[in-house]
């Protein structure tokens, strides 16, 4: 599960976090490196950390849904901002379309859509058909 929060959005992404953190305490996270660098300090959470998103995170986290890596992405953008990184913002925003990636951009889709998101990263892969 990737998290990526615009600096306007961070403390919005660390209330969605409080709230869920049992559940993402079992969750293989990802994150830009201010928004997972502050979820460590405020909560204890542990994400594998990508550039920061202005230096490239964005793309890195492209890259991994491209390769299948992400089950869903909670990206809090600013809507009443721009950003130095638009064009990567928007790249990632399409990687998660192109790839069938559920997307969460606010706290009441990021409600929805993580428990879903929990079951399949809990589900084992599935077993290939016998070819026999
Ligand atoms: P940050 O990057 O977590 O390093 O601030 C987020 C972004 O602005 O895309």
């Amino acid at each position: 599960m990737a998290l990526v929060a615009h600096d306007a959005k961070k403390t919005e992404l660390l209330d969605w976090a409080a709230r869920h953190q049992e559940a993402l305490r079992g969750c293989r996270l990802v994150a830009t490196r201010t928004t997972g660098e502050l979820l460590a300090r405020r909560l204890g959470l542990r994400a594998d950390l990508v550039a920061s998103g202005p230096l490239g995170g964005d793309q890195q986290i492209g890259a991994m849904i491209v390769e299948e890596r992400i089950a869903l992405l909670v990206f809090f953008t600013d809507p009443l901002g721009t950003q130095p990184h638009e064009s990567d913002v928007r790249a990632l925003h399409r990687l998660a379309v192109v790839h069938d990636v559920p997307l969460a951009s606010n706290p009441a889709s990021a409600d929805v859509l993580l428990p879903d998101a929990c079951l399949r990263m809990a589900a084992p892969a599935p077993v290939e058909a016998d070819a026999a």
